[in-house]
């Protein structure tokens, strides 16, 4: 059986990336890959869905296990992709998209060098503060460190295969839509 293709979608906090995934995820049918975090939940966060939230001595654990495909720290906080999250599916021909920061899409891409690496942002860094500011989630100091690690994020952009600028919601739906069809037409 042919091997399932593997997305990556990474870009700056508050660019958009969960909401455009979850989206193209249900419109085309593509199972979730719940990463784990050190962060705490979010409201209205659920454990198992929206992450597994791991204390720090559960995660390096896991790390020491090498249960991790990729990790990384990001604004302070250890964020990993699980094996058992990604390696069954792929083998067995399914599509997988990781929402993840840029270490951890580089470290994919070294493990896996067909993954499709795609870079979302915003238009600019004031949509991106806007939004950020708008979701109401996250405290000031939490704010100012994921614009600055944004500036850093930006950087890697070059290192992606292609860039989708989230001007609206469908439009950058659509775009992810474009190319996961036109990958999974050339394989
Ligand atoms: P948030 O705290 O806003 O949910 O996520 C913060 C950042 O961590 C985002 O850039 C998100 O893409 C990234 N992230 C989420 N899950 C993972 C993961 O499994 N691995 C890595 N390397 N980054 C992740």
């Amino acid at each position: 059986m042919p091997k399932g293709n593997l997305y990556v979608v990474s870009g700056p906090s508050g660019a958009g990336k969960s909401t455009i995934c979850r989206k193209v995820r249900k419109m085309l049918g593509i199972n979730l890959a719940t990463s784990a975090t050190t962060r705490e939940p979010r409201t209205g966060e659920v454990h198992g869905v929206d992450y597994y939230f791991l204390s720090h001595a559960e995660f390096e654990k896991k790390i020491q296990e090498g249960a991790f495909l990729e990790y990384a720290k990001v604004h302070n906080n250890y964020y990993g992709t699980l094996k058992s999250e990604v390696e069954n599916r792929v083998n067995q021909g399914e599509k997988v998209i990781l929402e993840i920061d840029v270490q951890g899409g580089l470290q994919v891409k070294a493990l896996y060098p067909d993954a499709h690496l795609i870079f979302f942002k915003t238009p600019n860094l004031e949509q991106l503060e806007a939004r950020l500011r708008g979701r109401k989630t996250d405290s000031e100091e939490t704010i100012q460190l994921r614009l600055k690690n944004s500036i850093e994020e930006l950087k890697c952009e070059e290192k992606y295969d292609i860039c989708i600028v989230n001007h609206t919601v469908e439009q950058a739906c659509n775009d992810l839509i474009q190319i996961i069809e036109e990958k999974e037409n050339l394989s």
